[in-house]
């Protein structure tokens, strides 16, 4: 079987999880399957809850994206995997996996997925969502508070700390790796639709 790999990369809160969302709506019925680097994270077992806020979460150094590109080869080769599960209140890995199995169309949704060279080119596609850094902290803060089990001050000092350091190093120079860049992500009907049209070319 050949597999399809799209690349949804951007800044936190730009987007991306909601186009994706979006992208799976468009291919209900179809064989797609979509893996998060954020369930890739590393597990931080030897640290107490308190020292696992203090990090840095934006660092390509935080991902164990090696892991990652290993399960996509496997899933290419027509092998299921069974992937780690991440929980953003703990800030840890959890003990649980979920068995996840080879797919036409993957779709990877992630920060610094363009930052990756071998990860971005298994991607046929490559897209970055292009959302202004005043609208993202907005929707971070809001998301954050409402489903991260977070805090007001809790958001702003991360954000400040290492989120807005680390987008300007890392994420924001990934974005000349994209084929299409996306303003504000799954609500760009026109860039969704021609995506989707991509897609599908690339697939029948
Ligand atoms: P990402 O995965 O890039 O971090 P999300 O898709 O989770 O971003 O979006 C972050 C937050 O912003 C979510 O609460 C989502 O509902 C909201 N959001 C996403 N796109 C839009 C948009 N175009 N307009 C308003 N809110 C949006
Ligand atoms: O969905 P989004 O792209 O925003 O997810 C990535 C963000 O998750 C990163 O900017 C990182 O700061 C945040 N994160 C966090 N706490 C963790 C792991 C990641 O706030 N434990
Ligand atoms: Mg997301």
């Amino acid at each position: 079987m050949d597999t399809t790999i799209i690349g949804v990369a951007g800044g936190t809160a730009s987007g991306k999880s909601t186009l994706v969302q979006k992208l799976q709506e468009a291919f209900i019925g179809e064989d797609v399957l979509t893996l998060c680097h954020d369930y890739y994270y590393k597990a931080h077992d030897e640290l107490c809850y308190e020292e696992r806020t203090k990090l840095n979460y934006d660092h390509p150094a935080s991902f164990d994206t090696d892991m990652m590109i290993e399960h996509i080869l496997t899933l290419k080769a027509g092998v299921p995997v069974e992937r780690p599960v991440y929980s953003f209140v703990e800030h840890n890995r959890l003990p649980e996996t979920v068995k996840i199995y080879p797919a036409k169309v993957i779709i990877l949704d992630g920060i610094l997925i363009l930052e990756n060279k071998e990860l971005r080119n298994l991607m046929d596609v490559k897209v970055y969502v292009d959302t202004d850094a005043d609208v993202r902290l907005g929707r971070r803060l809001l998301r954050d508070v409402q489903e991260r089990g977070r805090s007001m001050d809790s958001v702003l000092a991360q954000y400040f700390g290492t989120v807005k350091p680390m987008h300007d190093e890392f994420v924001e120079p990934s974005k000349r790796y994209a084929d299409l860049i996306i303003p504000e992500g799954g609500f760009n009907s026109v860039a969704l639709g021609l995506l989707i049209e991509n897609i599908r070319s690339l697939i029948r």
